[in-house]
């Protein structure tokens, strides 16, 4: 039986919140590893212990923990008995193979009840270890840190830390709806929205069958990705090409992008009122297009009443590039496609929109009716996680 010790992101969680953070981390865990005989998860002192039944399960628990948020790091572990002498044999049975080029032993002691002290138990068992293995200390940059917690009336003793995703558990944060095109930025916009505890609803606009397919595949491959980590999310997949070609019949081309963007934003609230959300995300960035100088965002944002989220708006290409690759929507991102802003829409869009000039466009149009019918004609798509993961791993040949 293995243990897999996993530490939440500490500050964020003190304080009387901790234990509704806390049930929310343990549900979302206990979904996220539905399947690989998880027997108890159990909550010794500060910790969150996951307890594995079957040692062939724990690479597969490893790898889905990487999707958990509000984890800081976590630890494959081993519990054994109070007992210094104990924790010494088990380490020693333990140890991993090979030679690392130095060690430490660092202990931890939680129940300060127990009467051995931390430097105490760390030279106890240090020396055994280098009398066993013929190692060298490292105090300051081990090759290997073998941990020990002393919670309780139990230990634990691991080798090594592994990063989590960080951030809040998924539901403590309400829900938002997220604008989901085939670009870079509008995952990585989405995702940081949920590491911070939020439940997203996807909505992807598309121009079939003016244009291809594609953009709706990206879309859920995206949609897909970003289940991991909340397991399950709804895919909103809405038409707008007629719309955008009724547009062109009224408004100058130079406001188009605008008329669009603040459709795209109506459609949203209403889904968003349809789901429980509290706020639009977008992946806007200033300055990065045409459509995304100040005063565009703030002619589109004024189209709703709901607060519209940016969380990219003040990062660098690269930055958010990089954020993509970690992320992994990178690939699916850069699969050339033919975006809906692209279609009936200018090579110059008007870089500073008035709000007048745009409401004045925006009368000749059955507004209403437009948001109607894309709701109506839209697709709702659902994905679950891990079921779908596996139906994302790519194909022999592709
Ligand atoms: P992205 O890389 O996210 O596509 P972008 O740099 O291409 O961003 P725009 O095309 O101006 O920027 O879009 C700005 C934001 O508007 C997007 O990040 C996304 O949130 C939203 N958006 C744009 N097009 C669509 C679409 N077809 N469906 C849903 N949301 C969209
Ligand atoms: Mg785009």
């Amino acid at each position: 039986m293995v243990s897999v010790l996993l530490r939440y992101q500490e500050l964020a969680l003190k304080g009387k919140n901790r234990p509704w953070f806390q049930r929310h981390l343990i549900r979302h865990l206990r979904r996220a590893l539905a399947g690989l005989g998880v027997r108890e998860v159990r909550v010794p002192m500060g910790q969150i212990e996951v307890v594995v039944g079957r040692d062939s399960a724990v690479a597969e628990v490893r790898e889905r923990l990487r999707y958990v948020f509000g984890i800081a790091n976590f630890s494959v572990a081993t519990r054994v008995s109070l007992d210094v002498d104990a924790i010494g044999d088990g380490i020693l049975r333990d140890l991993p193979i090979g030679n690392p080029s130095s060690f430490r032993v660092r202990v931890r002691r939680a129940d300060k009840r127990f009467p051995v002290r931390s430097p105490e138990i760390e030279r106890a068992i240090g020396g055994r270890i280098a009398a066993a293995r013929g190692w060298s200390v490292n105090l300051r940059d081990p090759g290997l840190t073998i941990g020990i917690e002393i919670v309780p009336g139990e230990a634990f003793y691991h080798f090594g830390k592994e990063p989590g995703a960080g951030g809040l558990p998924t539901g403590t944060g309400g829900r938002v709806v997220a604008l989901l095109s085939g670009g870079i930025d509008s995952p990585v916009a989405a995702w940081r929205m949920m590491r911070r505890g939020c439940t997203a609803t996807f909505v992807h606009f598309h121009s079939y069958p003016f244009l291809s397919r594609a953009s709706q595949d990206k879309a859920r491959e995206l949609a897909a990705i970003l289940t991991r980590f909340q397991l399950s999310s709804r895919l909103q997949l809405v038409p707008i090409g007629e719309i955008q070609r009724q547009v062109t019949l009224a408004v100058p081309s130079a406001l188009r992008v605008i008329v669009y963007r603040r459709l795209m934003f109506r459609v949203a609230t209403r889904i968003a009122a349809r789901v429980g959300a509290h706020g639009l995300v977008t992946g806007d960035v200033v300055g990065q297009v045409a459509s995304q100088t100040l005063e565009n965002m703030a002619v589109t944002g004024a189209a709703v009443s709901l607060p519209v989220f940016r969380p990219l708006i003040g990062m660098d290409k690269g930055e958010i590039t990089a954020a993509a690759q970690r992320l992994g929507t990178y690939p699916v991102s850069i699969v050339p496609d033919e975006d809906c802003c692209t279609l009936f829409t200018p090579r110059h869009p008007v870089t500073r929109a008035r709000l007048d000039e745009i409401e004045s466009a925006e009368r000749g149009l059955p507004i209403e009716e437009f948001t109607e019918q894309a709701i109506r004609q839209s697709v709702v798509e659902r994905f679950e996680c891990p079921a779908m993961v596996s139906g994302l791993q790519p194909r022999p040949g592709s």
